[in-house]
């Protein structure tokens, strides 16, 4: 699958972080304080989401090459534009 493939290949640096207000999405993790603002969620984010978990949160068991919707299930993704 393309998206796993790409999950496990990029990196955490990628991810391009915009200042507030331009973030059109705040996408929170579930179950601790990490938040991320980004204009929109691309594959870099995609892959920045699914490292967070394999670092902080192992006890998910969620891998690298984890589907997106296993990825996207600890977290909350709010628009941030009123
Ligand atoms: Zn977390």
């Amino acid at each position: 699958m393309a998206v796993a493939t790409y999950l496990f290949t990029l990196s955490t640096s990628s991810v391009r972080l915009v200042p507030d207000g331009r973030a059109k999405f705040e996408i929170a993790c579930k179950r601790c304080a990490m938040r991320l603002m980004v204009d929109r969620i691309r594959v870099a984010e995609a892959a920045a989401m699914t490292d967070h978990l394999c670092e902080h949160h192992p006890e998910l068991g969620v891998s690298r090459a984890a589907a997106l919707g296993d990825v996207f299930e600890h977290y909350r993704v709010r628009p941030t534009q009123r």
